[in-house]
Parts: structure tokens; sequence; C-alpha cells
């Protein structure tokens, strides 16, 4: 009987839900009040405080983030005809709400620094889009795994043209890109409280932006567009997006101790790195200079040649064993509900995102793994690596 198989064979999420105690004394007030609705004190407070927290005007809670970057693209007056650059290796929400206002993605790839945006690409596309007078109407920038992009670099590119930026921070609460946090950079920002994500409310979202004129307009919006009259009177199509009074008060709780979660979900990182870095042929997923991640998941690239395993052997071996690992987001570009739509690479030669697709697995990071959790999934991964090793020689 192999070791591994006498210890503790209990499930291993990859991003699992960490409650902090603090969530159920707002949501109890929620009950004691009665404000058992998408609006109320839980939700001014949790607004003020993520505001507060990233140092902008204006946030507006919402059902998810998916939600947020539609509002995003509604208020920017995207529709039938347009364009929206985005980057294309991200999760599906990033782009799905391109589709949902009849306009056209168009995808960038990534750099290998830090796995976003390439500024190189951006510029490319924006000059091809220039000459063919088709300028995007707005660029999705997403801040992957925790990792701020290039913003520098992307938001001068926009300004050039006047484009607006929509930070996709779903990942990267709590990160900050030269000293600046993460979600800030854009004309408006997004975070995403979904079950996985470094702090949950179950499933919500916020939009952030510095602009109050754009704030109300999307508190507008998101409740149905209601024009100001007794009667229920719409001049202009909205939606039912706001966020629960009762989820709101659990993003209180979570909220209280972000710094926390992002400290663990580094340490894990750190364990990670110190442990399987001196294996052959695994490289992890760099930190920009200037920037820290919320390291929101580890992420790191195994070279077969190296370890003489695919990505998606290990990843295969590690759920032998119960514990969830993934690979890296599949590129949008590649995905068929967008193969109509343009890309530009890198370079002429080189498909970063689709080299770290090949290569990337994502490992269990919660902010509530253990550490004898996390020794059994770098035992599994050694054991595997090496394994192979042995048969190649
Ligand atoms: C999770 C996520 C979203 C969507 O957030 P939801 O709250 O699940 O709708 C958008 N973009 C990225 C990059 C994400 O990881």
């Amino acid at each position: 009987m192999r070791l591994s198989q006498t210890i503790s064979n209990k499930r291993i999420y990859l991003s699992p839900p960490h409650m902090s105690g603090r969530e159920m004394k707002y949501v109890q007030e929620a009950f004691q009040t009665n404000w058992i609705a998408p609006l109320g004190p839980n939700v001014d407070a949790f607004e003020k405080e993520i505001a507060q927290k990233v140092g902008v005007n204006e946030a507006i809670a919402v059902s998810s983030g998916t939600a947020a970057i539609h509002l995003a693209l509604s208020l920017l007056g995207v529709g039938k005809g347009d364009t929206v650059f985005c980057s294309t290796l991200t999760f599906v929400a990033s782009a799905n709400p391109i589709l949902y206002q009849g306009a056209e993605p168009v995808f960038i790839d990534s750099e290998p620094d830090t796995w976003n945006m390439s500024p190189k690409a951006l510029q490319r596309a924006l000059q091809d889009a220039f000459v063919n007078g088709k300028l995007p109407k707005a660029v999705i920038v997403v801040n992957l795994y925790g990792q701020s992009a290039k913003m520098d670099e992307i938001v001068s590119l926009c300004n050039v043209y006047e484009l607006p930026v929509i930070e996709d921070a779903a990942e990267s609460l709590g990160s900050s890109y030269k000293g600046k946090p993460s979600g800030t950079f854009g004309v408006m920002g997004v975070f995403s409280f979904n079950g996985n994500k470094i702090i949950t409310t179950s499933g919500g979202g916020m939009l952030i932006t510095n602009d109050k004129i754009l704030a109300e307009k999307a508190r507008f919006l998101a409740t149905q567009a209601r024009d100001q009259a007794i009667h229920y009177q719409h001049s202009q199509l909205g939606y039912n997006y706001r966020l629960s009074n009762i989820l709101a008060g659990i993003g209180r709780g979570q909220l209280e101790v972000l710094e926390e979660r992002v400290q663990a979900r580094r340490d894990i990182f750190d364990l990670y790195y110190k442990d399987l870095s001196i294996v052959n042929g695994i490289q992890f997923m760099p930190e920009l200079t200037d920037t820290i991640s919320n390291r929101w998941l580890t992420a790191l690239l195994i070279n077969e040649k190296e370890t003489g395993i695919h990505a998606n052997e290990v990843i295969e071996a590690l759920a032998k064993e119960n514990i969830e690992a993934r690979p890296v987001w599949k590129p949008l570009h590649m995905q068929p509900l967008f193969h109509d739509c343009k890309y530009f690479r890198h370079s002429e030669t080189e498909d970063v995102a689709a080299y770290l697709f090949d290569k990337g697995v994502c490992l269990p990071s919660g902010s509530n793994l253990t550490p004898e959790e996390q020794s059994r999934i770098i035992s599994c991964i050694k054991q595997h690596t090496n394994e192979m090793l042995v048969k190649e020689g």
C-alpha cells in the first residue's frame, strides 16, 4: 500500500469558502431589522467599506462580478457593431458581457512576466483597429490569479486613443500595483465575491469607480432603470442586479479579514515554492516587481520534457488522491464560443496564452488549507515528477 493511501484522503478543494466567524452578526442584524431585500444597511455599509479599502469614491454592490462587467459595458454605451478588447487568458465571465451587449470581442494575448495582457499585442491590435477605423469601445484588462497586469503600459496605450479601461479585478482584490490597490486603474473596476474568490458572499460582485455620475447610473440600471415617478415608469432598459442585504452582511464579515486572507494565500504560495521550485521543469507564476499579488491561486508550469509528465497527468494524479487541481484557464480565443473572434498574439511566433494553458496547473490555494493537506499535495506532485524521471532513465 502506498504511503499516500494510508493517510487521510479527505477531499481538498481548489479554493473553498473560508468564513471568519464575523459574518453572522451582520446577517442576524438583517433578519432582526427585516432588511431581507436587495438593498439595506449592509449593502450601503459594504459599499462604503470596499470603497474605503481600495480608495475610490464609489462602489456599487451587485449580484455577481459578471453583472458588474455587464453594467460597466452598458454604461460605456457598448452595443451592436462595437468591438471590445479583452485579455484572452481568463474565465469566460470576462468576455460574456461583451456578447450580452451584442458587441464583438477581440482577444489580446498574455506576456510572460505577469501572464496578463501583453502591451506589445495590445499596441498592434490598437494600431490595426485605428488603421481600419474600428477602435474598440472599451478594453477589459484581467489580473490573473491575483497578479496585476502591466497597468502603466496598458493604460498609457489606451490613453493615446482615449479608450476607457475596465479592470477585471475579480481575482485580485487585496493585490496592488506600484502601491495602488488593484481594481482602481481603469474608469471602472470589478470585484467578485463568488464562493471560490479570496473573500466571498457566496455570490456577489462590486463595480467601483471614482466617477459619481457613472456610479449613479450604475445603481439606476442595476435596479430595473426606474424613472422618478410613483407609478412604475421606464424609459431605458435596466437589470435586476443589486446584491441582497443578507449577502452583503456576509461580505462585511469577510472584508474585515481580507489582509489575513491575502497573507494566508501568500504563505501557501511560499511553501509550494520552497518545496517544488527545486524540481527540474517546474516554474512558478512570477510576481512583477513593485506589485503584490494576493496569490489567489498558486499557478505553476510543468515542462514535460524535463519532468517527464504533462500538466494534465499531474492534475489526474492529484485527482486520484482526492485533490482538486485545475489547468490554467483555457484561453478565450481557443474556445468554440469565440472561434470567429480576432486575436492578437504577443509576437508573430509566440502565443503565450496557449503555451501557459498547455503547461499550467493551479494548485489548491484556499486560505483554510492546512499544512498537512498542503504536504499531501506537494508529496503527490514530487512523487509523480520523480517517478516519471526514473522511468525515463
Ligand atoms: C470569477 C470571475 C469573474 C466573474 O465573477 P462572478 O462573480 O462569478 O460572476 C469574472 N472575471 C474573472 C477573471 C473571474 O475570475
